[in-house]
């Protein structure tokens, strides 16, 4: 097995910064994404806090952005999934569904993944209605989406899917967690309705066309018809490819300067592009340090 440098797991932004750093020192690593570039960043309707762009720029146009910059320094992403990586005499071991990689240092960017709906169980016909991430769901027009949630990532979802949709979002909460610049959009918007107090309790699939969705609050129930429902309540950090060894020693080897941890994956509630660049940029910079060192 060939033995690489580096291998970067997730090509979202903390990836992609780090690679791209990397390339500029004339280090080659090797970039792996399950899905899309870019990562959770495609579903940001407007992103206003990355400097450069004095009026917000979308997710999906700041990834362009990204990919356009990553092919300039010739990054190449390796379209598949590591499954599993663990590390054994002093290598990191990777493997997808097709091969085994083997790397003397391994930048974990896998970010997180949606916290699942379970108050009920959604019927299998259903199943493809329901949705956790908004970029799915942005080609759709005149339907109506009930989002449930009440976070920065719910108001985000529904300020982007009322340009063309109804939108009904549902709190179970007291009040909405957001930030109160999106809620005050989000009140000047007439397609988007928002409840508090208001918990789902069954969904069946409408005879017509999408599904009815049957709600409790305080004073009583609630039945409408939706055509999808999104689920934005939370987020974990994405680690299911590490393996409890690993998991157990990253301490040490990030000590070592031979394992590092980027961007959302390991940032909580504190989850933002710039951010997650910034600790890319970082790691790329300690790693060819160590490189030059230990050649
Ligand atoms: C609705 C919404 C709005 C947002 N708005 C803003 C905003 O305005 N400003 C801001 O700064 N941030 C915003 N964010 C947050 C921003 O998107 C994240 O902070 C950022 O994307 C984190 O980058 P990351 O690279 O750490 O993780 P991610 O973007 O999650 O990327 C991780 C990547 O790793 C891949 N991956 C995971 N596991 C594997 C594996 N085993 N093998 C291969 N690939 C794997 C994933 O597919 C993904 O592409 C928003 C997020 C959402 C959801």
């Amino acid at each position: 097995m060939k033995v690489e440098d580096v291998i970067i797991i997730g090509a979202g932004p903390a990836g992609l910064a780090t690679a791209i750093q990397l390339k500029r020192y004339g280090v080659n690593p090797l970039l792996f994404e399950r899905e899309q570039v870019g990562g959770l960043l495609r579903n940001a309707n407007l992103v206003e806090n990355y400097p450069g762009f004095p009026h917000g720029i979308s997710g999906s146009r700041l990834v362009k952005l990204f990919a356009r910059q990553a092919t300039h320094f010739n990054v190449k992403v390796t379209d598949q999934e590591i499954i599993a990586i663990d590390y054994e005499q002093g290598l990191f071991q990777a493997k997808s569904r097709h091969r085994s990689y083997g790397s003397r240092i391994a930048v974990i960017a896998t970010g997180t993944k949606p916290l699942l709906f379970t108050d009920l169980l959604i019927p299998e016909d259903l199943t493809e209605s329901v949705f956790y991430e908004v970029h799915e769901l942005l080609q759709v027009k005149e339907k109506c989406v009930a989002i449930i949630g009440s976070g920065d990532a719910a108001f985000d979802y529904a300020l982007n899917l009322a340009k063309k949709n109804q939108v009904i979002m549902l709190n179970r909460g007291e009040r909405p967690k957001c930030l109160p610049l999106l809620w005050e959009r989000a009140q000047q918007v007439s397609n988007i309705s928002y409840r508090n107090h208001t918990q789902v309790a069954k969904l069946t699939k409408d005879p017509t066309a999408g599904m009815l969705v049957d709600c409790q609050y305080p004073a009583g129930e609630l039945q409408f018809h939706a055509d999808y429902l999104l689920c934005a309540i939370g987020r974990e950090a994405r680690l299911d490819c590490l393996s409890e060894t690993l998991l157990g020693q990253a301490n040490t080897l990030e000590g070592q300067g031979v394992l590092y941890m980027v961007g959302d994956v390991k940032n909580g509630i504190f989850r933002q592009t710039s951010i997650a660049v910034g600790e890319g940029v970082l790691a790329a910079m300690k790693i060819y340090r160590y490189l030059k060192e230990s050649a």
